[in-house]
Order: C-alpha cells, then structure tokens, then sequence
C-alpha cells in the first residue's frame, strides 16, 4: 500500500537503519544522505521516509510530505554551503527527481538529489 514500507526497499531499509547511510539530515517525514556513487562535490539524496515509487505518486499522495521533501532539498543546499543565498562563483544547485527508467531511475522509493558544488551544464545527459 501507499506510504508503506517495503521489504525489498532498499531506502525503507535506509529508513529503518538496516542498510548504513551516511545521514546528513533527519526529519520526522524525511531523511537527507550522501549518494554512494557521487556525481558532484554536493550530491544527497532527500527521500520521503513513507514509501512511494516515483516523485508522481509521492506528489498525488502525499503532497505536505512532497513539500517536506523540498524544503528539505533547500535546508541541504544552505548546509552544504551551495545555496544560491551562500554567494560567490560555484553556488547554485540542481534538485532531480529522476522518473521512470528511461531517465535514470533505479531506486523505485521517491527521492530527490541535490546535486552542487561544481558547474552543472544544461540540457543534462
Ligand atoms: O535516480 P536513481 O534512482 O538512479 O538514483 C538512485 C541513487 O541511489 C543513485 O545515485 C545511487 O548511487 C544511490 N544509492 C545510494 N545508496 C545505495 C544505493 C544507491 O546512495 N545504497
């Protein structure tokens, strides 16, 4: 069901502390970690602690937690000191919530990368 935790949810075992992660933010309905194969100085993973597959359904479902997952994206950016509200060349930030594999998802629990700290080129590959 919606929302739910999975067992073969790799991030709802992230959730639950079965699978290690290193945390850098933790809300009572989002958790923020390092991406283990990282694509910029910057790149954090932000998730919805409920599970939903997809940014979409996480937005259709539950869309405070949708905003939590946002805002959070934003707190990240400032700790890590590549808000745009942090100044200076090299600050800026991409938030993506890769949808569907064919554009890259792979991990089927909504979660968005905040990725920064080095120019970030557009359109994206
Ligand atoms: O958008 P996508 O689904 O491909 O993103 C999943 C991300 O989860 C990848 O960037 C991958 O490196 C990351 N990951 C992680 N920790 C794991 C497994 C995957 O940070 N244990």
């Amino acid at each position: 069901m919606a929302g739910e935790p999975q067992a073969d949810c790799l991030f709802c075992k992230i959730v639950a502390g079965e699978v290690p992660a290193t945390v850098v933010r933790d809300t009572e309905t989002t958790l923020a970690f390092r991406d283990i194969n990282p694509q910029a100085p910057t790149h954090v993973l932000v998730i919805p602690k409920a599970h939903y597959a997809d940014a979409a359904a996480l937005a259709a479902a539950a869309p405070q937690i949708t905003a939590d997952v946002l805002r959070e994206a934003g707190e990240v950016a400032a700790q890590e000191k590549i808000a745009v509200a942090e100044g200076g060349p090299g600050t800026g930030y991409r938030v993506v919530f890769n949808t569907g594999t064919g554009a890259g998802q792979t991990v089927f629990h909504a979660h968005a990368h905040v990725l920064g700290g080095r120019g970030l080129n557009w359109p994206p590959g």
